[in-house]
């Protein structure tokens, strides 16, 4: 499907500056209507009739020839229908703007890295996520000690004093996530965190025009390690925040059993920008919603060489590497 605006004819896109459907080509807001996609098959542009690159897990993409956004009908509805998503609240520019803040005092960036061609490359993608709620019941019993100290003439006494301690929690996990998409590395989309959950909306598939999507192409099952992982973390982390006034705490048993669960679809968006420096590609990604940058940092190779002279500039270049290796900036 294509949305179309019913005054001018052109492409109606999602503004997260506006927060509305907006027609780049006569300005007008909400002004859209839902243009079917054609009966020759997926690849083929409703609009021009060109054949789109599409990849295999691909629901939204761009019409190479025509520019027009085009989201795949049958990828986004019955079983592929996401529930809800976060729509983008940071648009492109302010994407770009962020970036240029971040890295124009990087002296060790390549000098393009910033070029307007080069960052109006990055795309708008909504990344599938699966999200899992538990009720969990959640035991801890273990052995707390408080000790006392007192002297008396020339001795020093140590009173330990061993308390047997239990605790028998309820808690329900709300919307754990963990990403549904084998392109999106794990650690990346870890890094990305948080999103603010309560902002989820109902999905509407007019949110994707303007941006690339996937429909989730890793089963929840699957990778629903990780948000068990967390969930356990969390688990244990509040059982042991109910206990206080011990010197010390040991755990003998500690569990998060899971009495319920239930998983949903969502989709979560990430401006991704890929630098490509000397044959090698540096993914930069930024979290659509609050704008946390999560990159691999270039480092130009001359510009190094040119400032390696002085120890102040070699100390700031270990240290723009080691921001690399953490993948964190
Ligand atoms: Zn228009
Ligand atoms: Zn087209």
């Amino acid at each position: 499907m294509i949305f179309k605006c019913k005054n001018c004819g052109g492409n109606s896109i999602y503004s997260p500056e506006k927060k509305k459907m907006y027609c780049p080509y006569c300005d007008s807001i909400d002004s859209q209507e839902r243009k079917e996609s054609a009966s020759e098959g997926l690849e083929t542009c409703p609009e021009c009739g060109g054949t789109i690159p599409i990849e295999q897990f691909d629901s939204a993409s761009k019409c190479p020839y025509c520019d027009n956004y085009i989201i795949f009908d049958e990828r986004v509805e019955g079983d592929y229908r996401p529930k809800f998503l976060i729509p983008f609240q940071m648009g492109k520019d302010a994407c770009k703007k962020s970036l240029r803040e971040r890295f124009q005092k990087n002296t060790f960036a390549p000098a393009d890295f910033l070029s307007e061609a080069r960052l109006d490359s990055m795309q708008g993608v909504y990344v599938p996520f699966w999200f899992y709620n538990y009720d969990v019941n959640a035991v801890f019993e273990g052995t707390g000690t408080k000790v006392r100290s007192w002297t008396s003439g020339d001795r020093r006494y140590t009173e330990t004093s061993y308390y047997s301690v239990g605790r028998d929690m309820e808690i329900a996990f709300d919307k754990m996530p963990a990403d549904a998409s084998v392109k999106m590395p794990d650690s990346v989309m870890d890094l990305m965190e948080p999103y603010h959950y309560q902002e989820l909306t109902d999905f509407d598939p007019q949110y994707l025009s303007g941006f690339y999507a996937e429909f989730y192409n890793m089963p929840a099952e699957q990778v629903e390690d990780r948000a068990k992982t967390k969930m356990t973390e969390d688990a244990k982390a509040l059982l042991r925040s109910s206990v206080s006034g011990y010197s010390s705490l040991h755990a003998d048993r500690e569990t998060a059993q899971i009495m319920n669960r239930n998983v949903e679809y969502g989709l979560l968006p990430v401006w991704r920008y890929i630098y490509s420096y000397k044959g090698e590609e540096y993914p930069f990604y930024v979290n659509g919603e609050t704008g946390k940058i999560v990159g691999t940092a270039p480092l130009s190779g001359t510009k190094v060489l040119v400032y390696s002279g002085a120890l102040w500039f070699f100390l700031t270049a270990i240290m723009v590497a080691v921001n690399g290796i953490l993948g964190l900036l």
